[in-house]
């Protein structure tokens, strides 16, 4: 008895590329290997104090049982709160549902939108877990592809172009993993114009990374767009700004109807998410943002560290990321090429070459839907962020 009596839908279904390297990093690591594992995206700053005590005073408190389905109210309250102040979007408690992680909203609403046969549109290069969250609905991910030239954007003309009779919703994260690409204001709203043409459309945002945007223009809600609000489900949670990534909180806002169909999902499957973990992220949404600038402030430097140290690798093609924590070179150059001993024919070669003979893990862009570009992270400390690119530099030197 094996795998092949696992149900179809499992077995279609790819690992996380991202979660698998940090598998493979980790390995490593305990067989005595000195790894830079720059694969996961994940902060490495400890969460604020404020959020912390409300933690631990939940605990006290006695916040022990069971929350409710959609989370608490004080939470949801929270949250539309956050979302006026920062995004403009209006939206009162019972529009927002409390999941586990963005990851978890965003499985949601797919989830409750989506039936066999209906296209999704994903702008790619696209966060891994999403043409995997479609295809566990039975829906079709049509890819849309941003070119490098338009650092990594789909332009209006392209959504367009893919739209047909069975497109049911449209999906992107801006700022952007992996490519760290923002959506501007102007654009966003000219692909609100083209979804308010279009009424059988839903729009799924992820912005997890908003806090994480180094652009003038700063972070803007394709929700805020009333003409469209109805048919935009915004998704964000805490794991990123507030570096809470193992405290699995985040939510959907959207209109009514939809979040009662995510809470009945979540009714049936996993009740509310972790007590204590709500309690502090009311803190986190309440709360100063005085140490999201700062982390902030570290990422914009790290993004200008490693995109100036790989832009001296021969051969690496890389875009100034504009927010969220990666670095996305082109590395195509390099397929074809050998060591004299492993052959480098595409993007997962290459990283699984890497951690070889360098340690350092990234992740490839196949993953990605851009098989011809690695990720690196760059929520690392500085030291190992230049060590890694000279790691990086000295091993692709051996390529011939
Ligand atoms: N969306 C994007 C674009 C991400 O990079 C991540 C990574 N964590 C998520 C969603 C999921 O976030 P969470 O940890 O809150 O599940
Ligand atoms: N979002 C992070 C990443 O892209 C976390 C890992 C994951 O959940 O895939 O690396």
């Amino acid at each position: 008895m094996s795998v092949e009596l696992l149900s179809n839908r499992i077995n279609a279904l790819e690992e996380s590329a991202t979660l698998g390297m940090t598998k493979k990093a980790r390995e490593l690591a305990a067989l005595g290997h000195k790894v830079i594992s720059l694969s996961v995206g994940e902060p490495d700053f400890k969460t604020p104090k404020h959020i912390c005590d409300a933690a631990k005073d939940a605990i006290d408190a006695g916040f022990h049982g069971y929350s409710p389905v959609a989370g608490y109210p004080d939470l949801r309250k929270a949250i539309a709160d956050k979302l006026l102040r920062d995004n403009k979007i209006d939206w009162k408690p019972e529009n927002i549902v409390v999941s586990t992680g963005a990851k978890h909203a965003l499985a949601n609403a797919i989830s409750v939108l989506i039936n066999p046969g209906d296209e999704v549109l994903i702008f790619a290069p696209y966060w891994v877990s999403y043409s995997e969250m479609v295809k566990l609905a039975e829906g079709t991910s049509v890819i849309v592809e941003g070119s490098f030239d338009n650092n990594f954007k789909v332009t209006p003309e392209q959504f367009e172009a893919a739209i047909t009779p069975k497109t049911k919703l449209v999906m992107f994260a801006s700022p952007n993993n992996p490519t760290g690409s923002v959506y501007t204001e102007e654009e966003l709203r000219a692909i609100a114009a083209i979804v308010e043409k279009n009424p059988n459309i839903f729009v799924l945002a992820d912005e997890i990374y908003e806090y994480i945007n180094f652009t003038e223009g700063g972070h803007f809600s394709i929700g805020s767009i009333p003409a469209i609000k109805d048919r935009v489900i915004t998704v964000n949670g805490v794991a990123k700004g507030h570096a809470m990534t193992g405290w699995r909180i985040g939510f959907t806002a959207s209109a009514k109807w939809i979040a009662e169909g995510i809470e009945k999902l979540q009714g049936q499957v996993t009740s509310g998410t972790g007590s204590i973990a709500q309690k502090a992220a009311v803190a986190a949404f309440n709360g100063p943002l005085d140490e999201a600038y700062k982390m902030k402030e570290a990422y914009d430097r790290r993004r200008k560290l490693v995109v100036g140290l790989l832009r001296e690798i021969p051969g690496f093609k890389v875009n100034m990321p504009d927010g969220a924590f990666y670095a996305f070179p082109d590395i195509s150059y390099y397929f074809g090429k050998t060591d004299g001993t492993t052959a480098i024919n595409n993007s997962d070669d290459f990283c699984l070459w890497l951690l070889a003979e360098a340690f350092v893990a990234t992740v490839a862009g196949s993953g990605f839907g851009a098989p011809n570009c690695m990720r690196i992270s760059t929520a690392a400390a500085d030291e190992q962020l230049v060590e890694a690119c000279e790691r990086i530099k000295v091993a692709v030197a051996k390529l011939k």
